[in-house]
């Protein structure tokens, strides 16, 4: 037996921490187990609606692999029937179509979470797929097939489209110059579509749940909806959430369900507002994500991608506090009044244990999350800031080590070993989504217009750039010793910890970069930050950071923090100003010179240093194994267990995507 398949575990030997490398070298993803510490104390009642909820999210996970790509789907089912009849299999067989199949869970389809750039298998060849093919179509395996294909057929239909890294290489294309839509393999448009006839389609353009369909030769607009694209899996997702809505915790919580239910029956977007507006006024103790979200995916910044996630509060603390000072830091900020909010009201932060993520939320799970993302919402109504303390403090420790030994001056790695993950990592965390995104102000001339509109695919990048330096500007702040975040003796070393961990911390993941054009939007508001203090910003002026070569590896130095601290307010100043004024033209300017292009000779010094450690390139996560204990139809009671990896986890999700029992098997 290969030693990747899933054996059943006892109790005592909890699957948590690090499971499993997948890929050559174990590169390509680190497998972690997730704790959710706490869930025991939920009531009866908190635990059935998280359970619920779960269930809610399990049910829309099929949607990301349908909206990654048009084939995504296909390729998983077809994985997965032949990975259910390859016990007698050649092993090695076995074991090239398992690696891919796990990579192709992780990522919901063939291209990269976060790069978007596209991926062929490590090891399973078109022979060895053909082989497993068959073998799973003779034991009656039910295969994706389209009509009249044959098995190699619907291998052939596939061929390019698993094996030809040439072939559509790019998801989601935000490159200057050409059209994104045309370019990008997203399965948000029909091939062909191109961005001019998405934009001439005016009523249609802003909406987040709505695809681009070609009908008789022309672009029609699909709507994400029951009875329509995504409509099996919509129903199910709305089965557990009306199972969960008698449940909820609050009015609030309760109105906002009933919204989420009218979005998902009818497709009109304005339901999915007033869910947003319930769910970010609802401070519960147990809490949930579902519907269409993020629009990382779309090249044009607009149509979202599904996730789900059920949650639990897990205590509280500096983050309330922090929250507390929101007035205080966005008076400190360091752009012009006009664009400071002056009402600010405290917003909802909290700290939660995530109980399962899936869609665009997981295997690969954010830190947290600042939502909604509708400008006017928030403006109107604030925000919601979720921190996922489960996922942000499961480590792989002897991985940790590694990479500071390797990547930082030896002068930086004690404080960051000492600091970084106990202290300046959560810190940040807290000041990019609680005050960060939730800061500034439009342009009164802007009138309705959202930003997000006006900079289009510079949006994202400028957004996450802008909550970074955010933090990096008031990590430093007297305020943070006043609330007691640390000890005034601590300040430097606090601040030279942030300065060094965000920037040496990016130049160190730049292998996952494909090619040299940093795409995604989070990396391109690292690049844009690093190059602006290295470079100077647009003056050229000494910012005290560096980047030097030691016998032909680099790293990063900062020289100077208070001369750090002023480049990074520049920056900030000038992105708020952009953001407020919806000044395009300056944002690409920005992005292009500062935030796009990487250096061949650190990337290719990065990769090489990163091969020798055999660094994974990705974190994903496998999350507690959650069963209810049902008396007469009611779920009195629900269990939870580490008793999964990656493969057993997604197998589950398979055989309960369209199940509306409550029990598994039942
Ligand atoms: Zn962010």
């Amino acid at each position: 037996m290969s030693k990747e398949r899933t054996t059943p575990l006892s109790a005592e030997q909890p699957r948590v921490g690090e499971l499993e490398r997948i890929g050559l070298d174990g590169r390509d993803a680190i497998m972690i187990g997730v704790e959710a510490p706490g869930f025991d104390d939920l009531s009866a009642r908190e635990k059935r609606f998280a359970y619920l909820m779960t269930r809610a999210a399990i049910a829309g996970n099929a949607i990301a692999f349908q909206q990654s790509h048009r084939d995504a789907d296909d390729i998983v089912r077809l994985l997965e029937a032949c990975f259910a009849h390859a016990e007698e299999l050649d092993p090695a067989i076995r074991d090239a179509l398992h690696e891919y199949l796990k990579l192709v869970w992780i990522h919901h389809g063939q291209y990269h979470h976060h790069t978007h750039g596209k991926f062929t298998p490590p090891r399973l060849t078109p022979a060895m797929l053909l082989t497993a093919a068959r073998r799973a179509a003779s034991r009656g395996a039910a295969l994706p097939l389209h009509s009249g294909e044959s098995v190699d057929t619907l291998l052939a239909r596939l061929h390019r489209t698993i094996f030809d890294v040439e072939y559509e290489p790019v998801q989601t294309n935000q490159s200057a110059g050409v059209d994104i839509v045309a370019t990008s393999a997203v399965n948000y448009y029909d091939p062909g579509v191109t961005k001019s006839e998405v934009d001439a389609l005016a009523e249609w353009r802003e909406r987040v749940n709505v695809r681009f369909a070609v009908r008789d030769g022309r672009v029609v607009p699909e709507v994400f909806r029951i009875g329509g694209v995504f409509g099996p899996e919509l129903e199910t997702v709305s089965h557990f959430v009306r199972l969960a809505l008698p449940h909820a915790e609050s009015d609030e919580q309760r109105a906002a369900l009933g919204a989420l239910l009218d979005f998902y029956a009818t497709g009109d977007e304005r339901h999915f507002r007033e869910h947003m507006i319930h769910w970010l006024q609802s401070d519960t103790r147990v809490d949930y994500l579902n519907g269409f979200i993020e629009s990382y995916l779309d090249p044009r910044g607009v149509i979202a991608q599904f996730e789900g996630n059920a949650s639990f509060r897990a205590g509280g603390g500096l983050i309330e506090r922090i929250a507390a000072s929101a007035p205080y830091f966005e008076a400190k900020m360091p752009w012009p009044d006009a664009y400071k909010r002056t009402d600010v009201s405290r917003p909802v932060a909290t700290i939660v244990n995530v109980l399962v993520e899936t869609g665009d939320a997981g295997p690969v799970s954010p830190a947290a999350y600042n939502l909604p993302n509708y400008n006017d919402i928030r403006r109107d109504h604030g925000s919601k800031n979720v921190i996922l303390h489960n996922v942000e403090n499961t480590r792989a420790e002897g991985l940790e080590q590694a990479v500071v030994h390797e990547f930082f001056l030896p002068e930086y790695r004690d404080p960051v070993l000492a600091l970084l993950h106990s202290l300046v990592r959560p810190l940040k965390v807290y000041l990019h989504e609680i005050i960060g995104h939730g800061s500034g102000r439009p342009d009164p001339a802007l009138g309705a217009m959202d930003p997000r509109a006006r900079l289009g695919r510079v949006y994202s990048a400028l957004e996450e750039a802008r909550a970074d330096l955010v933090a990096l500007y008031h990590v430093g702040d007297p305020k943070m010793v006043e609330i007691g975040a640390y000890d005034d003796t601590m300040r430097d070393v606090v601040v030279e910890t942030a300065f060094i961990s965000y920037l040496q911390g990016w130049v160190s993941r730049m292998d996952r970069v494909e090619g040299l054009e940093v795409r995604e939007a989070h990396d391109r508001g690292h690049h844009a930050i690093l190059m602006w203090l290295v470079r100077g910003g647009e003056r050229r002026r000494d910012y005290g950071v560096e980047v030097v070569s030691i016998d032909g590896d680099y790293f990063v130095r900062v020289t100077d923090t208070d001369r750090a601290h002023e480049g990074v307010g520049e920056l900030l100043s000038r992105l708020q100003v952009i953001k407020s004024t919806g000044d395009a033209d300056a944002a690409h300017r920005i992005f292009d010179e500062f935030g796009t292009h990487l250096d061949p000779a650190w990337k290719a010094n990065i990769t090489a240093r990163r091969e020798k450690l055999k660094l994974p390139k990705l974190k994903a996560f496998v999350f507690p194994h959650l069963t209810p204990v049902v008396r007469d139809g009611e779920i009195v009671d629900v269990r939870l267990a580490y008793d999964e990896d990656l493969t057993a986890q997604q197998l589950r999700f398979r055989r309960l995507e369209h199940s509306r029992e409550i029990a598994e098997g039942a």
